[in-house]
């Protein structure tokens, strides 16, 4: 048998967030974003789970062509566009649509023969000084891209530092979204800004697409619980208590000796740790749940346990069922206690932990 830890992905969950994005942005197009294993659910599932977008999104172009091959017709996008000439050509051949953000890909593709032209979205950097052109090099990087022959459609695109907290003092969303008006300026082409946090808090920014991430998994960009924005949790990860110990008052727990008995209590020991991409650093007090009982995490996460305080618990028992994350304890709670965010600990899911697909 194998160990009891997996992670039940729930396609039904998917499809129902894609709808609460496409709500709050019912005029615009949706590219689905589905980059590093559709955020650790899987390409396939985000494939099915998504079929009603308008596209999908992604940074890996071996996952676009994997998306191709099982069947997905519509248009895919590259967020952070082709490295090298090869992979130019590549996504030519597939059909995908790129970003355009620096210099070297514009001279790619002019020294680069492909095999049909491609749509590009043209990418500003309005502030958060991550990828794109500066307003100032905008235009001239435009007038580039429109003269050559291999380019078809040009959108446009930014993206934003703070959209869950858009009076940000330092980089305030309003002063984002002026840049790129006046970048774009009478500019013939489609506009991009919004992530899922501008999708649910700012519908006034979600122009010709929105592209939403973490919110189609169940996850909270910020601004409110995820429960509040009314998504649903597509992954839950669940174990079991495969061992129980007994502690006196001064009894220590795992390595470090992190936790220190203050009364006695019983331990429960599950099949989860840092190997299976469950943090580390998660530290005493993160919540968890034993047979629906909510408790916490005491000692420090090992490589393929972790440890947890079964006192609200009498009845748990070896196979107790344990939720890690998920359903009826929402992801974003779990990584705030360790000090990180919903998306990491999604992504972080290792390739050990078997799946079941429901939904
Ligand atoms: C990842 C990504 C998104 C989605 O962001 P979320 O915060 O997960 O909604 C949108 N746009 C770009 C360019 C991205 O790289």
């Amino acid at each position: 048998m194998p160990r009891p830890l997996i992670a039940t992905i729930d396609v039904s969950a998917l499809t129902h967030n894609l709808k609460v994005a496409k709500s709050c942005a019912p005029n615009s197009k949706t590219w689905a974003i589905v980059k590093a294993n559709a955020y650790g659910h899987g390409l396939a599932r985000a494939m099915r789970g998504f079929a009603a977008s308008d596209g999908l999104g992604l940074v890996e172009i071996d996952g676009a062509a994997h998306l191709r091959e099982m069947g997905w017709q519509k248009p895919l996008l590259l967020l952070e566009g082709f490295f090298d000439p090869s992979d130019l050509k590549f996504a030519a051949q597939l059909q995908l649509e790129t970003v355009i953000h620096n210099q070297q890909q514009i001279d790619m593709l002019r020294t680069t023969p492909i095999a049909a032209p491609l749509d590009i979205y043209l990418k500003l950097n309005s502030g958060m000084n991550r990828l794109g052109f500066a307003p100032d090099q905008f235009r001239a990087a435009y007038a580039q891209l429109r003269a050559l022959p291999s380019v078809r459609q040009i959108r446009f695109m930014t993206h934003f530092a703070n959209a869950d907290d858009a009076a940000n003092s330092t980089l305030p969303m309003a002063q984002q979204m002026r840049c790129f008006r006046t970048a774009t300026a009478g500019l013939e082409g489609e506009h991009s800004l919004a992530n899922s946090a501008a999708d649910l808090l700012h519908s006034d920014v979600a122009a010709d697409w929105v592209r939403p991430g973490v919110m189609l998994y169940g996850g909270s960009p910020g601004g409110n619980t995820a429960i509040e924005f009314g998504l649903l949790p597509a992954m839950t990860l669940t174990s079991e208590v495969i061992g129980i110990q007994h502690i006196n008052v001064g009894d220590a727990v795992g390595y470090g000796s992190l936790f220190i008995a203050q009364q006695p209590l019983t331990v429960g020991v599950v099949a989860c740790g840092y190997a299976d991409g469950y943090p580390r650093h998660a530290p005493n007090g993160t919540p968890i749940m034993v047979d629906g009982v909510r408790t916490r995490v005491i000692g420090r996460v090992s490589m393929d346990l972790l440890t947890v305080d079964l006192t609200p618990i009498p009845n748990a028992h070896i196979g107790s069922k344990v939720i890690l994350w998920g359903d009826g304890l929402p992801i974003d709670e779990v990584a705030q206690s360790a000090g990180t965010i919903g998306y990491e600990l999604m992504c972080a899911l290792a390739p050990r932990v078997a799946i079941i697909e429901i939904g």
